[in-house]
């Protein structure tokens, strides 16, 4: 087979946009190649960027995040300044509410190890991570009802995952990057090795083939005995529209009951989100998952009650057993990386773990220790 490329990259959501970003940007001739399933994660993300504030994933995912968060500022500049146009990413800030008295207790616990873990790192700093009344807090984010209490974080971010991935597709582009819109039926192999893919009945050659295909990925293992443990975790998120109201600086709302409130320019306001373990592939808004993530967004801020229902986004999650991402070679297999299984927190991670995935392919070395991430943690396939 002819090596027409030197890499393949499946997927053209975040985290394949920018594992293809960064190769183009390392000199590789490349092509990413993507089928734009209905319901992809990428499209429906609400774009939450706050580890900081995260209380609910382990340390290996805290250390990665940490440095993905981080590493956003750098690629938004690098974007900006080769003309791919607006990537939506702002330092908007979150709060962590308590919006009943009930809430009280677990707020307490996860201010408490918050703030410890910040204590401990020094990063962020303490004014940029601390406690606020109730009045310091519906000022910042005036629709919020009752608030027991607030913890504040002005360094958390928001970014688009649409806007976020068109940026890093168009300046991949404008670098080189192939792009084809097609269905990866099969990956080509050569006794241990992967040497291409086949697509929409033509088989292209590369010397490094890349799976980035979301939650669609275990797919594309299954014929080669790979079992990628990824499975689809429908989200629903409603955008709601405010009129004649200022939200541009409003910070992100996280409470108690896993959903939250991410705010944008013109009044809109996205309340997310299901977390529909074991969805499947079908990409509905049904009645029960608008009513849940309608009910909580009023729960936490009844000011949001005469907005108007501008769209509903749904996307499947990729989601692994133990909710890390699959980072790193495929275990007995030359030629092959994963990017898969971002689960919840894919933009947060994603444009990281494609530069991570992009120095893999061009035989760099990986600072970061990837073991945590291998494929081989969920045991023998
Ligand atoms: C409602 C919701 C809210 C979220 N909120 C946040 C948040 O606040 N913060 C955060 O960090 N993350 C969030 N996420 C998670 C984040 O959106 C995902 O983790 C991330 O977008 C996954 O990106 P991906 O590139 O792996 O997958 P996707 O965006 O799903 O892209 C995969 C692509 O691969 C293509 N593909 C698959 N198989 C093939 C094939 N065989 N041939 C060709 N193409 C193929 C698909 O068509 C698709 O375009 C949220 C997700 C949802 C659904």
């Amino acid at each position: 087979l002819a090596e027409a490329y030197d890499v393949i990259v499946v997927g053209g959501g975040i985290v394949g946009a920018a594992t293809a970003y960064h190769l183009v940007c390392g000199g590789a001739k490349t092509l990413l190649i993507d089928r734009e399933d209905v319901g992809r994660a990428t499209e429906a993300g609400a774009g939450v960027l706050a580890p900081e504030m995260n209380r609910r994933d382990p340390q290996v995912w805290f250390d990665l995040a940490v440095k993905a968060v981080d590493y956003y500022p750098q690629l938004v500049e690098a974007l900006t300044a080769e003309g791919a146009g607006d990537t939506s990413y702002a330092r908007c800030g979150m709060l962590l509410v308590a919006a009943t008295h009930d809430e009280m207790r677990a707020f307490k616990e996860a201010q408490s190890a918050i703030l410890a873990r910040r204590a401990r790192l020094g990063s962020p700093a303490a004014s940029d991570l601390y406690a606020v009344s109730s009045r310091e807090a519906r000022a910042l984010f005036p629709a919020l009802g009752e608030v027991y209490g607030a913890l504040y974080s002005r360094v958390a971010a928001r970014v688009d995952g649409q806007q976020m991935g068109e940026a890093l597709r168009r300046a991949a582009e404008a670098r080189g990057l192939r792009v084809l819109m097609g269905n990866v039926t099969a990956l080509v192999t050569a006794g241990n090795r992967v040497t291409g893919v086949t697509v929409d009945g033509a088989t292209l050659g590369a010397a490094t083939v890349v799976i980035a295909g979301g939650a669609w990925s275990p797919a594309l293992g299954e014929p080669l005995g790979l079992r990628i443990p990824v499975a689809p975790q429908r989200g629903q998120i409603v955008h709601l529209q405010l009129t004649g109201v200022a939200t541009e600086n409003w910070p992100i709302v996280g409470a108690f009951r896993g959903h939250y409130l991410v705010a944008w320019a013109d009044g809109r306001v996205a309340a997310g989100a299901t977390r529909e373990t074991g969805s499947g592939y079908a990409v509905e808004t049904t009645a029960s998952g608008v009513r849940e993530t309608l009910d909580e967004a009023l729960r936490v801020a009844p000011g949001l009650a005469a907005a108007r229902v501008v769209e509903i986004r749904v996307g499947v999650r990729p989601l692994t057993p133990d909710g890390l991402p699959v980072l790193g070679a495929a275990p007995g297999w030359e030629g092959l990386l994963l990017a898969t299984g971002h689960g919840p927190t894919g933009l947060q991670l994603g444009p990281y773990s494609g530069k991570l995935m992009a120095d893999l392919a061009l035989g760099r070395e990986v600072s970061d220790d990837l073991r945590p991430f291998s494929l081989a943690r969920f045991g023998a396939s």
